[in-house]
C-alpha cells in the first residue's frame, strides 16, 4: 500500500467514520453500567428490561431474546470491552483479533433503517452479544490502525471508573463528563486554600 504525504497529513485530523464513533460510543455507555461506574452506583445492567433501555437509547437493531441468556452473554461481553479499554494497543490487537475470529466475522457494507452505508461483520440474526463485540471489534480495527487507542480514556477522577471517548482536538480531555471535571476542580481549589 501507498503511504503518501497526503496520508500523513490526515493523520492529524479526527479520522473516525459516524458508524465507529457511534460503536464507541454505545460501548462506553455499556461498559459505565458497571456499579463502580454508573452515576445510580448500581449495576445498570441488572435485569433484561435494563438492557432493552439501553438498546432502545442507541437505536440498536437485529435479534434480540429478552432473555436471562442474553442478558448474561451481554454482561459477560461488558466486562471484555472494559478490559479493552485498559490495554494497550498491542493486547488490544490480540483481543480484536480474537473476537473477529471467533464470530468468523465477514465485514460487508449495509444500509439500513436510516442509517446511510456503514459496516456489518455479523449477521442481524446473531445472538446480541456477539453482535456487540464485533461491532466495537470493528471500531477498534480503525482506531488501531489510526493510532488513537489513547482515545479510550478512564475518567481521572479518583473517585470515578467511567470510561470515554475523547473527540477533543487535541486529546486533551481529562473527565468522563462536566460533573466530573467540576467536582474535581472544586478539589484542587480547596486544597490550595
Ligand atoms: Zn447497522
Ligand atoms: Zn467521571
Amino acid at each position: 500500500m501507498l503511504v503518501t504525504v497526503r496520508h500523513a497529513e490526515v493523520r492529524s485530523q479526527m479520522i473516525f467514520t459516524n458508524d465507529t464513533i457511534d460503536a464507541l460510543h454505545f460501548a462506553a455507555a455499556l461498559v459505565n453500567t458497571v456499579p463502580e461506574a454508573s452515576a445510580t452506583g448500581v449495576d445498570e445492567l441488572g435485569d433484561p428490561a435494563a438492557l432493552v433501555a439501553i438498546l432502545d437509547r442507541w437505536w440498536y437493531s437485529g435479534r434480540r431474546d429478552g432473555d436471562t441468556r442474553e442478558l448474561a452473554e451481554v454482561t459477560a461481553a461488558r466486562a471484555r470491552l472494559r478490559a479493552l479499554w485498559s490495554r494497550d494497543r498491542d493486547d488490544a490487537v490480540a483481543e480484536v483479533n480474537a473476537i473477529l475470529a471467533e464470530s468468523n466475522a465477514v465485514p460487508r457494507l449495509v444500509r439500513h433503517d436510516a442509517l446511510d452505508w456503514h459496516i456489518h461483520a455479523t449477521s442481524a440474526e446473531a445472538p446480541l452479544a456477539e453482535r456487540i463485540l464485533v461491532e466495537v471489534a470493528m471500531a477498534l480495527v480503525d482506531v488501531v490502525r489510526a493510532d488513537q487507542l489513547e482515545r479510550l480514556r478512564t475518567c481521572d477522577a479518583d473517585d470515578c471508573e467511567a470510561a470515554y471517548l475523547d473527540l477533543s482536538k487535541n486529546g486533551s480531555r481529562r473527565f468522563c463528563s462536566t460533573r466530573c471535571g467540576n467536582r474535581m476542580a472544586v478539589r484542587a481549589y480547596r486544597a490550595r486554600a
